[in-house]
């Protein structure tokens, strides 16, 4: 049976760190939809450009939109092992389209992970926050930072600071993550999928902690 595994939090709560991390003890792929939209802006597809009018704002993309681009890139042949989902699902009608999706191949969801972190957290780690422009890897300047400034450590790509972890669109996210994300807590507690994790914690900690949950 495959591992279709769902990253829950909101805005910086370590999801993406947490996912390069999970992916290797697990051998199953990463997904994350913000990822796959940034590459879309890069490759200037219609698809990025439409994306990009929405993460600038800080705003979610429609969810016809999120979830075929999600639905096809669980049909790649590198997911029949499963998936660690990462921003995906981030909506109640995601939440269902992927149950559906997942339901079509006779897969279901193992569990979800829901790392949770206070407001103030989410705001300090963003800031912080340092992206590589290859493969989307994260640091953070304080926290987690690279062996040489400004520099991948992975693949040696030179990292950036993302536009929507501005402080004004900051606070946006955490406001739609409140509104549209967060009712998912309580969905996925109503099945039994649930693990809360405490999201403050070392990264190396944090991890353990998922990676009990999960095996
Ligand atoms: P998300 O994918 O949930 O938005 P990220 O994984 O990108 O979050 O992490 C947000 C920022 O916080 C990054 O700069 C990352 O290096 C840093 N970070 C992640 N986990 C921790 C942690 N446990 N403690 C301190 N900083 C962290
Ligand atoms: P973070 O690392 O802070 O959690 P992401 O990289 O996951 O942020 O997402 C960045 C932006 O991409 C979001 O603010 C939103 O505009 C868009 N996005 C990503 N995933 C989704 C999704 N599942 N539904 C709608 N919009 C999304």
């Amino acid at each position: 049976m495959a591992h279709f595994i769902i990253l829950l939090g909101p805005p910086g709560a370590g999801k993406g760190t947490q996912a390069e991390r999970i992916i290797k003890k697990l051998g199953i792929v990463h997904i994350s939809s913000g990822n796959l939209f940034r590459e879309n802006l890069e490759k200037e597809t219609d698809l990025g450009r439409l994306a990009k009018s929405y993460m600038d704002k800080g705003e979610l993309v429609p969810d016809n939109v999120t979830i075929a681009m999600v639905r096809e890139r669980l049909t790649k042949l590198d997911c029949q092992t499963g998936a660690l989902l990462d921003g995906f699902p981030r909506t109640p009608a995601q939440a269902k389209a992927l149950d559906k999706i997942l339901a079509e191949k006779n897969e279901s969801i193992l569990c979800v992970p829901y790392i949770k972190v206070p407001e103030d957290l989410s705001v300090e780690r963003l800031s912080g926050r340092w992206t590589c422009r290859e493969a989307g890897h994260v640091y953070h300047e304080k926290y987690n930072p690279p062996k040489e400034k400004g520099i991948c450590d992975i693949d040696g790509s030179p990292l950036y600071q993302r536009d929507d972890d501005k402080r004004r669109t900051v606070e946006q996210r955490i406001k739609v993550y409140s509104q549209q994300t967060a009712p998912l807590i309580d969905y996925y507690d109503k099945n039994g999928l649930l693990r809360t994790i405490d999201g403050t914690k070392e990264i190396d900690e944090i991890t353990e902690s998922i990676l009990k949950e999960i095996t």
